[in-house]
């Protein structure tokens, strides 16, 4: 009996502490509404550029829809814990929502709400059949067992799935998400719909449908985007010293992909802090050091720097490819690279952004230089619908295909309107959905 007390009174004061920890976070700027204005505010200035109706302007400005959710989950030792998470849709215009799931302590409501936004707007700039969604759990994963996390991803396909669908929204891998997570989340789906129905999720595991070079497609992506930059610069990639901010899936394969090219790949970080080495890290070992340790500020190669020593090396290409808001209008002033690369989703502000764009330095954008993970995440629901499995070589080169083409331009167009890479992407991929709105009918001011 005193034992049963004291375990309830544990898990009063783990729920009172769960739930303060909630609200700090809802508290934090950053985390809360600025996020979504900062993304409105840049959608604003590429319709007042393209003149866009204001139908459309009306649709987008908020999301067509967004599921907030509870998805409660039995704890190894028995007590229960529910985690605030949503499923956003943002646009659907162009074809079913897509984006990723993201497990992380930071995710809020504005945050989904963002992130699906730029889904939506990624999509278009590269030319694919389907609009913008995005989901998140709030919550710190390092903190559950494998078990746990099995639960929570069944749970969260449990709470969405009435919304969720091959012709309708297409959950993948995003932060703290990956092949196992998506393995979990299309049994759970198939399980609940009584079908197979492997379109429904991509990034899966391959026996469940998931399609060769989906795990390295973003950082395949990113690099076939610098290597653009690069020839329009006239630059060799020996030439070219790179840092990158981040060392999970997309900064890993970006990393030993650019080295492999001949980047100079002279820093990586994770949350723990970085490494440098003047001459190129090998990357290899820096993932097989941050695999046995946990993180990569115990990892032996190189001088240790910190997260924020990163932003600020004097390398030509700073590789942004963790989380967003990293460069802001108070660090901006520190950077000191030829170029940044958005690999992350929103991870430079609009003010700071601004600042970068007085300083000459370019930026190439998320909603360009991130794609290859949703490019062949389509690729992967193409197969599925079709019942086909690609090579690995056939996807790549669809991908490269596909991208370069796009990627080209949006390079063009910066090139002859004199505007930025972002504000290029943006009008490619807003003026495509603008499209899409407008054809299906019902616009008042466009007759
Ligand atoms: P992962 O969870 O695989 O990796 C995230 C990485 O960022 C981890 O190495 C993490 O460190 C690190 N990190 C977190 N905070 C910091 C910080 N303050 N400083 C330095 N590093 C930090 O996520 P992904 O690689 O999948 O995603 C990264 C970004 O790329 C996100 O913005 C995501 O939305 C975007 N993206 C990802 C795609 C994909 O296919 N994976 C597709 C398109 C965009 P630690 O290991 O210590 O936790």
């Amino acid at each position: 009996m005193a034992k049963a007390t004291s375990k309830k009174t544990k898990n009063a004061k783990k729920e009172a502490t769960d739930q303060s920890h909630i609200e700090a976070r809802a508290l934090t700027p950053q985390t809360g509404a600025a996020l979504f204005e900062d993304a409105r505010s840049r959608l604003e200035e590429v319709f007042q550029a393209l003149d866009t109706p204001h139908d459309a302007r009306s649709r987008l400005m908020q999301p067509a829809a967004s599921l907030q959710v509870s998805v409660p989950v039995r704890m190894d030792d028995g007590s229960l814990q529910a985690f605030p998470a949503w499923r956003v849709q943002y646009d659907i215009s162009l074809g079913p929502a897509k984006g990723g799931v993201r497990f992380h302590p930071d995710v809020n409501q504005h945050e989904v709400t963002t992130l699906s936004f730029w889904m939506a707007v990624k999509c278009a700039v590269v030319g694919l059949p389907f609009g913008g969604g995005k989901g998140g759990v709030q919550v710190d994963p390092k903190q559950l067992s494998s078990l746990e996390r099995e639960r929570l991803a069944r749970g969260y396909i449990r709470a969405i799935a009435d919304i969720m669908g091959p012709d309708r929204d297409i959950p993948a891998p995003d932060m703290n998400t990956d092949a196992e997570v998506m393995g979990w989340m299309i049994d759970e789906y198939e399980n609940i719909k009584r079908v197979r129905a492997p379109a429904a999720i991509t990034g899966k595991p391959i026996p469940l449908g998931g399609s060769q070079g989906r795990v390295e497609a973003t950082g395949h992506g990113a690099l076939t985007v610098l290597d653009l930059w690069a020839e329009q610069e006239n630059r060799k990639p020996e030439e070219t010293t790179v840092a990158v901010q981040g060392f999970g899936n997309a900064a890993y394969h970006f990393a030993r992909q650019a080295a492999e090219r001949g980047y100079k790949v002279v820093a990586v970080s994770d949350s723990s802090g970085g490494i440098y080495k003047e001459e190129g890290l090998d990357i290899d070992a820096a993932k097989k050091a941050k695999q046995k340790h946990g993180e990569l500020a115990k990892c032996r190669q190189g001088k240790r720097i910190k997260g924020d020593e990163l932003l600020a090396l004097e390398v030509d290409v700073l590789a942004l490819a963790a989380m967003e808001n990293q460069v802001t209008g108070d660090n901006v002033g520190d950077v000191a690279a030829g170029m940044v690369l958005e690999i992350a989703n929103g991870p430079v502000t609009s003010d700071a952004d601004a600042a970068l764009e007085k300083r000459g330095i370019d930026v190439l954008p998320d909603v360009l230089a991130n794609t290859g993970g949703v490019i062949v995440s389509y690729f992967e629901w193409l197969q599925n619908r079709a019942g086909q499995a690609w090579s690995e070589e056939d996807v790549n080169q669809r991908l490269d295909e596909k991208l370069e083409r796009e990627a080209r331009q949006v390079l063009e167009r910066a090139r002859d309107e004199k505007i930025t890479y972002r504000q290029a992407a943006y009008r490619q991929g807003i003026e495509r959905i603008t499209e899409a709105l407008l054809a299906r009918g019902n616009c008042q001011d466009c007759r």
